[in-house]
């Protein structure tokens, strides 16, 4: 039976697994409810299960009929947001300030829903497929601990390819798919300053090392550094969101701190930005006499889709769905994915797909991580149906 129909009759279940996860959502590394839920619906399947030790990862190997042949990764992302839900659902999240806002709960049951189909395929593939179900991509780098745990090699050999799906509360019509070849997310880098003076009397600064001028100084040469320095066809972005120092008018303070999101879209400009923007603070503090710390906190890498990957990724959407339900991706996303750190090891591609409830407008619908956000089930046996094919197609090819 083909694919799609054979996800068409697992669609309920599907819906019933993901209505569980969502409404009992987890936020960070350790989610042992929802790997709970995942393994209970695994279980049964011809599959290898290993879980993770640094956090609750579930990753399940499928051996294909020969036991030979290539390796295909299929990742779904399985956690929550600190977001307290307001969308009314009767399946809504039942714990307070936690929700799936950012559609991880359908990501999960399309990748068990794929891990359903394929062992029904078992026979017939030319190779292995590895099922990562992933916590902690909304900024704890749960991916990177999976590949530190060996997510990677998990059927004895290095993954050949890898595929991510991502749903879309708007901006995408229902049901439609859609990547771009190269640059897929940002970069993502949280930059901590700390200029260090000397406190004093507000009426005799040349007693003092006041670090506001200083810090002052830094904010605008780092927007001078994005317009002289990087080429406007490979950006970057750079903000200062939170600019503290002081007391009172009267008083000196010894330090001011900034916090700063930066944004890029190639590893060569995520390096340069990197470099440059701790050079200038460092240098700029000196040039007064005072002194200055710049730390990373919490970065993701550039989400870099493989060209031929994501070729491939929109030649198979168009022929077993059809061309309409595929839509090339004008630009990168700003915001960031630590499926990146998976596409620095293994060419892939990361899918987006629109889950805006039919007959809601996506131009207007509540993006991803508003306490708004409603992801329509019906996308579901759609993604399972896709994992399933590129997975399949990969392994054949
Ligand atoms: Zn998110
Ligand atoms: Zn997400």
């Amino acid at each position: 039976m083909a694919v799609t129909e054979d996800a068409t009759a697992i669609a309920g279940e599907l819906t019933h697994l993901r209505r569980a996860i969502h409404a009992e959502p987890e936020v960070g590394l350790q989610l042992p409810l929802t790997q709970q839920k995942i393994l209970a619906a695994l279980d049964g399947l011809p599959l290898e299960v290993t879980l993770g030790s640094a956090l609750t990862s579930v990753t399940a190997v499928l051996r294909g009929g020969g036991g030979g042949g290539p390796a295909v990764l299929l990742r779904a992302d399985m956690d929550a947001l600190p977001v307290g839900e307001r969308t009314g659902l009767d399946f809504a999240s039942r714990i307070d300030g936690t929700m799936h806002a950012c559609g991880h709960d359908l990501h999960s049951a399309m990748l068990v829903g794929a891990a359903r189909l394929l062992s029904a395929r078992q026979a017939e593939l030319p190779g292995s497929v590895v099922f990562m179900f992933q916590p902690g991509e909304e900024g704890h780098g749960g991916a990177a601990f999976m590949i530190e745990e060996g997510v990677l090699d998990a059927a004895g050999k290095r993954a050949a390819a890898a595929y991510a799906l991502h749903v879309a509360s708007a901006e995408l019509p229902f049901g439609v798919f859609s990547s771009r070849p190269g640059p897929m997310m940002a970069a993502a880098e949280a930059l901590e300053i700390t200029v260090t003076g000397r406190g004093g009397h507000g009426s005799q600064p040349h007693h003092a090392a006041d670090p506001i001028p200083v810090a002052c100084e830094i904010v605008t040469a780092l927007q001078v550094l994005v317009t002289r320095r990087f080429d406007i066809f490979d950006p970057v972005v750079i903000t200062v969101g939170s600019f503290h120092a002081g007391t009172t008018n009267n008083v000196i303070p010894d330090e001011a701190r900034l916090e700063v999101t930066i944004r890029s879209f190639s590893p060569q400009a995520r390096a340069l930005v990197r470099e440059s923007a701790v050079r200038l603070v460092h240098q700029t503090a000196a040039a007064h006499g005072l002194t200055a710390t710049a730390e990373f906190t919490g970065s993701y890498p550039v989400t870099v889709n493989d060209d031929g990957e994501a070729r491939f990724a929109a030649d198979v959407v168009a022929d077993f769905l059809g061309e309409d339900r595929y839509s090339p991706q004008a630009n990168p996303m700003a915001g960031a994915e630590d499926f990146s750190y998976v596409l620095e090891q293994v060419p892939g591609a990361f899918v987006m797909l629109g889950a805006c409830p039919p007959g809601v407008d996506p131009a207007t619908a509540p993006f991803n991580h508003s306490a708004l956000a409603v992801f329509d089930d019906m996308v579901l046996a759609d993604g399972a149906a896709l994992f399933t094919e590129l997975a399949v197609r990969r392994l054949t090819r």
